[in-house]
């Protein structure tokens, strides 16, 4: 069976040895050893100023409204994982959805700009599969009407854009780390920024708004443990093979499709790429549902993805028009792409679709 994605596990050995001092340390959580030191492996290998590790990826997002202070409307892209909108959902901020360019399918804007009324407070736009929005325009949008600024990095462990971290973009950037992620610590995420008292904020919120024996704030459990620690810590030297093996896959798949009948999304940034997704989208959406069921005949398994348009979810009160991201979604298609799918399995899943076609 070939599934969209696989989990990326390092030798059971490097997890053991760290399972070892975490029983000698006798700490498995709040702060320990082992999350300091993913932190900080994390920033040298990243550039980063402050990486915060929490619990997911969800957790990062609803954090960084909570420091920032987001209470009303966030400008957002309709296209991305719910929990982009959810998290919005869940803070009591009203998304409202601006629509997405069809280049390399990240938010639009112009769009963002058209939508923007004295009840905005913020922008949360997502890196879709981890192509780069278009980061400055985002910026002189957001400073020029006083806006906070916040991606979901989710997907893009590794990014570079102008020869910098993604993740060093906007007022505070957010990933997760869960294990269908390029880089993974079983379930984890990060919160990343430039600015110190965003930085001791994300911290104490993480943390039940604790300092000392008294509290600053109303916090929330988003801190990590020592276990998720170790795995992210056995799983990070490995990144840099696990994206070249992936390259390898993702070339394999750009030389054989039918590219005549077949969209993909463009890289319009100068971009050091991670290549976590293959996404490629039909003609129509009953191509799509062809393509799938002739690869689960052969069990394997893709993943409409995203699907669908967050505007449509039913509990999403949505007074904007997002006709792109809708046509789109419904013809979007990420085949299996991880680090060891076999070179002979992409040739067969890619001839599979063309046929299909
Ligand atoms: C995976 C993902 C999330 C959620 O991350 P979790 O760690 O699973 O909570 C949020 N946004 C996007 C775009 C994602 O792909």
């Amino acid at each position: 069976m070939i599934n969209v994605t696989k989990t990326y596990l390092p030798p059971i050995e490097e997890y053991q040895a760290y399972v070892e001092r975490i029983f000698k340390n006798n700490q498995l959580t709040n702060n320990g050893p082992l999350v300091r030191e993913l932190e900080q492996k994390l920033k040298d290998f990243l550039g980063v100023k402050h990486c915060l590790f929490v619990s997911n990826g969800t957790i990062a997002i609803q954090i960084a409204l909570k420091v920032l202070g987001i209470k009303k409307e966030v400008i957002t892209t309709p296209f991305s994982y719910c929990a982009t909108t959810h998290s919005l959902l869940w803070e009591n901020c009203k998304p409202v959805f601006a629509d997405i360019l069809t280049s390399d399918f990240c938010i639009d804007p112009q769009k963002v700009e058209a939508q923007i009324n004295e009840n905005t407070e913020a922008i949360l736009a997502t890196h879709v599969y981890g192509n780069p929005c278009d980061v400055d325009k985002l910026a002189e949008i957001a400073q020029k009407h006083k806006l906070k600024l916040i991606y979901d990095a989710a997907h893009c462990f590794g990014v570079k854009v102008n020869g910098t971290s993604i993740f060093n973009y906007g007022d505070i950037s957010t990933c997760s780390f869960h294990s269908t992620k390029v880089f993974h610590s079983t379930e984890g995420g990060a919160i990343f920024t430039d600015n110190d008292d965003y930085a001791y904020l994300i911290d104490r919120y993480r943390s039940f708004g604790h300092i000392g024996d008294n509290y600053l704030t109303v916090g929330i459990n988003g801190k990590n443990s020592e276990f998720h620690a170790a795995m992210g810590l056995c799983v990070l030297p490995k990144v840099p093979e696990i994206i070249e093996a992936r390259r390898q896959i993702f070339d394999l798949y750009d030389n054989i499709l039918n590219w005549n009948k077949l969209i993909k999304p463009l890289v319009t940034l100068p971009t050091e790429h991670n290549y976590a997704y293959y996404p490629i989208f039909f003609e129509s959406e009953s191509t799509l549902v062809k393509v799938r069921l002739t690869l689960e005949a052969q069990q394997i398994f893709p993943r409409r993805y995203f699907y669908p348009s967050l505007s449509s979810l039913k509990f999403v009160i949505n007074e904007s028009n997002c006709p792109i991201s809708d046509d789109y979604a419904v013809r979007a298609l990420a085949l299996p792409l991880y680090y060891d799918l076999a070179h002979d399995d992409v040739k067969k899943i890619a001839e599979i679709v063309n046929n299909c076609l």
